[in-house]
């Protein structure tokens, strides 16, 4: 063996010794890998586990709602964002995992979710959250509806009415959070009877919060009872009942159907004669159309929430409502002073 190929050879050795033992750190590094990994997997399977309730919502209000009832039992995940229109969500195959894993699933109902949810529960395949199983919560049952139609509502969704069941919009009366709450409660007792007392406990104390904030609010709104605004989709019903204003028109002639240049006009001119300046909408509707009437009337456009995180710094369902009637009060109170500067007081 010449000189060249003995160095070659010895080097070929050392190259395989060193292989050989780099082979084995990697081996006995990646055993440890596995090893911490496996420890954390089951720690974490033991912590986390099926002590955690698995809970999805529609909407981010009943999120909210959810994790005040469930506490720290509950994992909560809501599908829609408060941003988006609830009528329309893309349904992600994403939603159809977490759907799967889900132990409590829990609906607005009365159609709101129609044109997505079933896709969704179809993909997901997990019975116990189905209509009748034990997982499934309507979150409706038991509330008072209002603009409930005496018209058969397969026409009324031919026509492309989506409201036929009455108005869906039920979260937005806090009063109804006791009912969507006591839903929910019953919901989770279903699915974890030994945990009865503390789900109990904590919808007292949301309730008690409410009723707290409920006086609160009402008292902020007690001076402009009565006064009148135009919305741009009918999601508002329990919101003006609740907080004594009145709705005098939409901008939405039929709720889901854009407007017409007739109906633009009635509109401005029903603003016009009745000396209405404010437009309240939700934040996924084009200003457009509404800003042209505000425009002709003087009057303002104004951004409500119609859901939890729609607007931000609203991060729960107390946050909706003080977020929503600022708003409101603000633009009440800018048109007060205009009028008492215009009349020189
Ligand atoms: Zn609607």
């Amino acid at each position: 063996m010449d000189l060249y190929h003995r160095s070659s050879w010895c080097a070929q050795i050392l190259e395989e010794t060193n292989v050989h033992k780099t082979n084995q750190n990697m081996e006995k590094g990646m055993n440890f890998f596995w090893h911490h990994l496996f420890v954390v997997f089951v720690f974490a399977t033991l912590l986390s586990g099926k002590s955690t309730i698995e809970v999805v919502t529609t909407l981010p209000d009943l999120r909210e709602i959810a994790k005040e009832i469930g506490g720290e039992k509950v994992s909560v995940f809501s599908i829609a964002k408060g941003y988006q229109d609830p009528h329309y969500v893309d349904a992600k195959p994403s939603y159809i995992i977490k759907l799967r894993k889900a132990d409590l699933f829990i609906q607005v109902g009365l159609d709101l979710e129609v044109g997505w949810v079933q896709t969704l529960l179809e993909g997901a395949r997990n019975k116990k959250i189905l209509w009748g199983g034990d997982g499934y919560v309507n979150a409706s049952k038991g509330v008072t509806l209002l603009q409930v139609p005496n018209i058969d509502p397969t026409k009324l969704r031919a026509e492309g009415d989506i409201h036929i069941y009455g108005n869906p919009h039920y979260w937005l009366d806090p009063e109804n959070a006791k009912i969507i709450a006591e839903n929910i409660y019953i919901g989770l007792v279903r699915i974890a009877p030994d945990d009865e007392g503390y789900f109990q406990e904590n919808k007292r104390q949301f309730i008690s919060r409410l009723d707290q904030e409920i006086s609160k609010w009402t008292l902020m709104m007690e001076p402009y009872g009565g006064r009148k605004i135009i919305a741009f989709h009918n999601s508002w019903p329990y919101f003006e009942n609740r907080f004594g204003i009145q709705i005098a028109g939409f901008v939405e002639p039929k709720v889901g159907i854009s407007p017409s240049p007739k109906h633009i006009k009635s509109t401005i001119d029903s603003m016009k004669r009745e000396n209405i300046r404010i437009i309240i909408i939700s934040p996924y509707y084009s200003k457009k159309i509404p800003e042209r009437i505000a425009k002709e009337v003087g009057g303002v456009v104004v951004e409500l929430a119609p859901s939890v995180e729609g607007m931000i710094g609203i991060s729960n369902y107390f946050d909706l409502f003080d977020y929503n009637l600022r708003q409101l009060i603000d633009a009440f109170k800018k048109f007060d002073d205009e009028k008492s500067a215009g009349s020189g007081d």
